[in-house]
């Protein structure tokens, strides 16, 4: 591995800065292969792998102001994990800046949804994931990266989460979901209905001021994004991620971005992170600018 670095076009001081970007090195609650603690770094080093410029919306990401706080320390235990990250994210928002998140694994997301401020602006969250992530908990551990979804409606409410592109669950997440009521567009409804049709039913639901969204890389086909934990088939294509950022980026008050483990793949996933990443900001900045 190259020697870690910031992320591509991170030059801006922390108080000037739009965008902060934070890599957490977490990956103690996966269940099947670990390594999603390497995702931090290895998203910074293949950002470096595209142009500042953006094709689609003119917009330059040299000329926008990002900071890269670099990575948390490392963690014993994901409930270490969650009060220290919470507090390492609040006065990112309370400073109007957009957090972008690299885990990790998905057990760091609750955390940068329970740092949103109480008193701002109504939060959804879009919850991109190939797994329901709805348990109360697993092995023991209500930190679980099994319980983010869960941990994120307790934050929010049931009716301001939509779990996008879920293709696996076990029996009891549904029957006890039936009960709370959180909304979720399978990956089988996206390919049926198409993208446009299935983002628009899940933003339907997510009328609110702000969105936060979580992206779990496995949401995208193991073809696409094979460098991740648990690898689900018949998943998203990264296409219909990059719609799914596009339409939400003039409401997005956060991002993150997990179970990235690099070492699964060649380079792939990393890259498709990080282009991800970039495509959010470059998304914000021109819808703010074209408003
Ligand atoms: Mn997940
Ligand atoms: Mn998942």
């Amino acid at each position: 591995m190259e020697r870690p670095t910031t992320f591509a076009d991170a030059r801006a001081e922390r108080a000037e800065a739009e965008f902060v970007v934070l890599g957490v090195p977490f990956d103690r609650t996966t269940s099947f292969r670990p390594g999603a603690r390497f995702g931090p770094d290895s998203i910074r080093q293949h950002s470096w792998n595209f142009e500042s410029y953006d094709l689609e919306t003119g917009v330059d990401l040299s000329e926008v102001p990002i900071h890269d706080l670099g990575n948390t320390e490392e963690f014993g235990s994901a409930s270490a994990m969650v009060a220290s990250l919470r507090e390492e994210v609040r006065p990112i928002y309370r400073a109007g800046q957009i957090p972008i998140v690299l885990g990790g694994d998905h057990a760091c997301s609750p955390p940068v949804v329970e740092a949103y401020p109480d008193d701002g602006p109504s939060l959804g969250v879009l919850y991109l994931d190939a797994h329901m992530d709805f348990r109360s908990s697993y092995l023991g551990d209500d930190r679980s990266h099994a319980c983010s979804s869960r941990r994120i409606v307790e934050k929010v409410g049931a009716e301001r989460v939509v779990v996008f592109g879920v293709r696996s669950v076990s029996r009891e997440e549904i029957e006890e979901n039936r009960a709370i009521g959180m909304s979720y567009v399978t990956a089988h409804e996206i390919h049926k209905e198409g993208i446009r049709a299935a983002l628009d039913r899940a933003l339907h639901q997510l009328r609110t001021d702000r969105i936060y969204v979580s992206l779990d890389i496995d949401a995208i086909d193991p073809a696409y994004a094979g460098g991740t934990g648990t690898p689900e088939p018949f998943g998203l294509t990264p296409r219909d991620v990059k719609e799914a950022i596009d339409a939400v980026a003039p409401r997005l008050a956060g991002l993150d971005i997990m179970e990235v483990s690099p070492h699964y793949d060649q380079g792939n996933t990393s890259a498709l992170a990080a282009r991800i990443a970039r495509e959010a900001m470059v998304r914000v900045v021109a819808a703010r600018d074209h408003r």
